[in-house]
This record gives structure tokens, sequence and C-alpha cells, in this order.
């Protein structure tokens, strides 16, 4: 189903709250503004609905995540261990990859996500995606189709997981919904300058100081199967290439260790400069899947991209193609 339906009712097949076992709502393995703001805001619309949710992450919180947490005062989430036996409503992703460990043996109830199709389950669930800037987006609109009061730190969640998603409506995932109800929900949160506040939180996930090689392509970093070849992609977004310049040499240089490590036909980092609405791709592996992806010559193992912001939207879809034509 790609569209939600207008008079969205939960769906009933979830246990009542009470006695029943809870539902554990959970965004993706390395956790975003998205994911973890989105599991906070959708949990606390179910319990409005009566429902035993219990939002939780599964690693750590990146500092951009933390920061907006703090500024609305909202504890950060338990981590999600072991997923074995459980009951879990799964946002911000729909790939096995990115679910938590042991999900195949826990019981998916509702899966909310605005990225590419690629889930197949045993039976029929609640799967909602669209095609709009964030998770939080889509779980806003819940709120207002079922007119149920946001709060002021809900609000303030999803505004700053939209507008971290969408790069402060620079990404081409922006929708004209995602702006509208960014504004919506500024007014409910208080937020006068939306893009102000918007560099106020991606500045956080930029500090790149003092971080190693490998806790830097890790950050925001997604594990992908191209046409059963293993894919890897991590990415930071920046505000100018200078504070990267000088760290690139130990960037491609633990790239390279990584993919040979673990098996990588391909690994990146992408480094978007979210000013300049530019990206620069390291690359190590097979770098003449990415070199017949966008038509480039790859130099010294750094790719330029003009343009381009996202990896969903921009750089996944020629690379699946590419792997899956080889
Ligand atoms: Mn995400
Ligand atoms: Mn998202």
């Amino acid at each position: 189903m790609a569209k939600a339906k207008q008079d969205y009712n939960p769906p009933t097949t979830l246990p009542a709250f009470g006695r029943a076992p809870k539902i554990y709502v959970v965004g993706h393995k390395i956790p975003d503004s998205d994911s973890v703001c989105s599991s906070l805001a959708y949990a606390y619309f179910l319990k409005k609905k009566g429902k035993n949710a219990i939002p939780v992450k599964l690693n750590e919180v990146n500092p951009e995540t933390k920061f907006i947490l703090n500024y609305f005062k909202v504890k950060i989430p338990e981590t999600l261990k072991n997923a074995a036996g459980k009951n879990l409503i799964l946002l911000d992703h729909n790939e096995k990859e990115q679910s938590p460990d042991n999900t195949d043996k826990a019981k998916i109830l509702e899966v909310i996500d605005h990225h590419k199709i690629s889930f197949s389950l045993p039976e029929p669930i609640y799967f909602w995606t669209e095609s709009v800037g964030s998770t939080a987006t889509m779980i806003a609109k819940k709120f207002f189709q079922e007119k149920i009061e946001i709060p002021r730190k809900i609000a303030g969640l999803l505004l700053s997981a939209i507008l971290s998603d969408s790069v402060i409506f620079r990404s081409p995932t922006t929708t004209k919904e995602d702006i509208e109800i960014a504004k919506k929900l500024a007014r409910i949160a208080k937020i006068k300058n939306l893009e102000k506040f918007g560099i106020e939180i991606k500045k956080k996930k930029m500090m790149i100081a003092g971080m190693s090689p490998e806790s830097i392509i890790h950050s925001d970093f997604k594990n992908y199967d191209m046409a059963k070849k293993k894919v890897g992609m991590g990415q930071i977004e920046i505000c100018d290439f200078e504070e990267v310049e000088k760290r690139k040499a130990e960037l491609i240089q633990k790239l390279k260790e990584i993919s040979q490590k673990e098996n990588y036909n391909l690994l990146i980092l992408i480094i978007t400069d979210i000013i300049k609405q530019n990206s620069q791709l390291l690359a190590a592996g097979k770098i003449e899947y990415l070199e017949k992806a966008f038509g480039k010559r790859v130099e010294e193992n750094v790719l330029s991209l003009p343009g381009v912001m996202s990896r969903k939207k921009q750089i996944v879809p020629p690379l699946m193609e590419t792997f899956s034509k080889s």
C-alpha cells in the first residue's frame, strides 16, 4: 500500500493496554534523529490510543539527536538488546540489515517508513510507506488526522526530525507536505526561525574534530545487499569541505582497511556539504561500480557529485541498478 488512508484507524490487531504484551517502537540500527524522535512520538501516540507502547533505540544516539532530546527535555530511550519473542513496530526502515537482531524471531506488528520497499514478510501487516522527507512527517500526520493533541515536546521532536532528515528542506527527498507539516509543528513547538534552528541542529552532527576515522565512517552508516553484493555507505553532513579535506587521506585509508577486513564489495563515505549542496564520495573496494553508476572517473578514491545530497534518492538507486546489471 503506497498511500495512507485518509481516515487512519490504528490496527485492531495490536494487543490492548494492560496485561497484554508490550509493543516496542524502534527505528534502524544506527539511530538517527528521525528514527529516535519518530519512535518517541509514535509510542506517545499509541499510548494515547491505549496501547502499551515503549520507544526504544538499537544503539547510542548521535550528538545531533542528543542535542534535540536535550533541547526539548526528553529522556534518551532505552536500548533494545534482543528482539526475540517481542512485539515490534519498525519505523524509518524496512530492511533486514537495519532491523534489530533476532527480528526474524519477533512479531512485527507495523512498519512505517519513507524508504524504498524491500521487506518481505510471511503474513499481512499494517505497512505504510510514503515518499516524503521523513518518517516524522508521517507520524505528525497521524496526530493531525486522529486529532490527538501534540504536546510541545513531541512537536519539537517531530519538527527536529523533519529538519534533520530533509537537511532543512534542501534534500531532494523534501516534499511540500514536509514543509507544511514542519510549519504547523513549529507553531506548536514555539520555534520561530526554522532555518536557524535547523542549522543549529545540523551543526551538532558536523563535529568531526576529535572523532576517529572509524567513528566518522560509522556515525550514520548503512549496509546494503545489492544483487548479493555487500555494500556499505556512511554519510556525514558538514558546513564546508575544509575541515574534512585535512582528514581525507586517513579516511580513505580506513575505508580500505574496513572493506578488506569485512569483505565489502564497495564501501563509501559520503561527505555532504549542506550549504553548497554538494557531495564528495570517498570509496574503497570495487570502485568501478561507482564509476559505472555515475558515469564519472573516481580520482584517487574520490568522486565529486555536484548537486547530490541524498544517499537514499540519488546514490543508492543508480548503484543498485549497476550492481543488478553486472
Ligand atoms: Mn533514518
Ligand atoms: Mn528517515
